[in-house]
């Protein structure tokens, strides 16, 4: 199936579209449409539905986005659905991702053993239409790491320990993050619902 994915990153198009293999998705740009929305939601749910519909409210056709948060306990949840503009408040700018990590560490710094669980959520919405559309929604819960390690992945996989694995999250390999990972399984669940979709078994 062709989805539009409503985001301006061409480096998560490209991620997600590998997750989704053979189904394709194109970016908003691609087929010439400005695509902007404001991530206001109070839920990953939210933003990743309002990002789907709006793009469908633009194209009438299939959009798929997405949204993931880091949920850390200690911290009352805290990033979560703000995980990307971690700091912004205090600092009045954007953080880099080695400055979040470091933020993080900091705003951990008394907090013992297994009081360090967090999860890494992952929406995904795909909208066939304002009147049809699935939400997938994933988890992995670990610990944040005591200092930063580990120089796989991005974003707070340096600071997210895994403590089956006995490693951060940047240690693991591309597909060994994929078949454990909040983005993987709710990707997964998708492909699932796409194929069902293409075969008819919904009419
Ligand atoms: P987005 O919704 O994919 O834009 O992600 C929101 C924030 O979470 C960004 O700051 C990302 O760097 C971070 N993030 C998303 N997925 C992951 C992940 O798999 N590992 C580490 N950080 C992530």
């Amino acid at each position: 199936m062709n989805l539009l994915f409503a985001s301006q990153n061409r480096h998560k198009m490209e991620e997600l579209s590998a997750l989704l293999s053979p189904h394709m998705l194109t970016l908003p740009e691609d087929i010439g449409i400005a695509y902007e929305f404001d991530e206001t939601g109070d839920t990953l749910i939210a933003n990743a539905l309002g990002k789907a519909l709006h793009l469908y409210s633009l194209t009438g056709r299939p959009s798929l986005a997405d949204d993931t948060g880091l949920f850390v306990d200690a911290l009352s949840g805290e990033p979560g659905v703000k995980t990307a503009r971690y700091g912004e408040s205090s600092a009045g700018r954007l953080l880099s991702s080695k400055e979040r990590n470091e933020l993080l560490l900091g705003a951990m710094k008394h907090v013992e053993g297994t009081a360090r669980k967090a999860s890494f959520v992952c929406a995904i919405a795909l909208v066939l239409s304002p009147e049809r559309f699935f939400v997938f929604q994933e988890s992995l819960v670990g610990e944040i790491a005591s200092q930063i390690d580990g120089s796989g992945g991005f974003g707070y996989d340096p600071v997210f320990y895994l403590p089956e694995e006995r490693r951060n999250l940047a240690h693991l390999t591309g597909d060994e993050k994929n078949a454990i990972s909040h983005r993987g399984k709710a990707a997964a669940a998708l492909k699932e619902m796409l194929m069902y979709l293409e075969r008819g078994e919904d009419s």
